[in-house]
Order: C-alpha cells, then structure tokens, then sequence
C-alpha cells in the first residue's frame, strides 16, 4: 500500500511537535536549518524544549497528525481490502454458482490536509543554536536544547 502523507510547514520552514512527556507543543525545523546543521548527524533523540525530556525522534507527532495520518491511512486499506474481496469473489464464481459481493464498506472521508499557522516564535540555544526551535508565546522559558538537553534562558 503505497500512502502518500506530507505534514505542513510554517513559512519558516518549522514542523509542529507535541511532548509525549508534557504534552505541549512546539516546534522544531524541518530538515537542516543551515550548512553547520547540514554537517552534523542526526541524534538518536531530541529534548522538549519545554520540560527538556528526551525522546525517540518518532515520538513527537501532535494529536492532529496522528488523527490526519489515521485519517488517511485508514480509507486506503478500506479501499484495499474492499478490492481484495472483489477479486476473491470473483475468482470463486464459476459455471453453476455464482458469487456477488454486493455493497461496500463504509469508506470514510479523506481528512483535509493540515494547514499550519506561522505561530510561535523562534529560540536557539547558546550550545546548539544551529538547531532553532519554536516556542508558544505565552511561556518564558528557561527553554531545553532539542540537541543535548541543556537549559538556557532568552
Ligand atoms: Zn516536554
Ligand atoms: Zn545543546
């Protein structure tokens, strides 16, 4: 099964994130923020820059892309085994008996893509400030490095 799935950018190039360990959102860039960023391998794990926990790279989807990436995958295998019966059906028919597969599924609506509000703003830590993250406005920090975790006030 071949799905496609993009998540939205903000206009600066910023993916939103949720903290599976306080449960508030941020967001961090999208790929290389810049060429020193370009040159440093990925880590296994990145901080909340709010409660500064470490976490898997996979863990960080918001509730929203869950619901969207279930939203979509969800009508696709529909789709498919909905199909994968016909064909069943249809095989099994011969001369004397035959076989309908009469209906369908209740295929679900396609979600509506994301769209993402260029909110939040912009926070580099002193010791990776090549990795910027974006914070809501309404908390004051001290904010955590996504990269090594380490506190530091704006
Ligand atoms: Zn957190
Ligand atoms: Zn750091």
């Amino acid at each position: 099964m071949d799905i496609q799935m993009t998540f939205p950018l903000d206009h600066d190039g910023f993916l939103r994130r949720e903290c599976p360990h306080c449960v508030r959102q941020f967001k961090w860039h999208h790929g290389p923020a810049s060429q020193e960023a370009e040159q440093q391998s990925a880590p296994a794990a990145y901080h909340c820059p709010l409660c500064g926990q470490p976490a898997a790279m996979g863990s960080w989807w918001t509730q929203k892309q869950l619901d969207y990436a279930q939203g979509i995958t969800v009508p696709a295998a529909v789709r498919e085994i909905e199909q994968e019966l016909r064909d069943g059906f249809r095989t099994a028919s011969s001369k004397h008996v035959s076989f309908e597969f009469k209906g369908g599924f209740d295929t679900p609506e396609v979600p509506t893509p994301l769209t993402e509000p260029d909110d939040m703003t912009i926070v580099a830590s002193p010791c990776h400030s090549y990795e910027p993250v974006k914070v809501p406005e309404d908390t004051s920090g001290p904010y955590h490095c996504l990269v090594c975790g380490q506190a530091f006030a704006v």
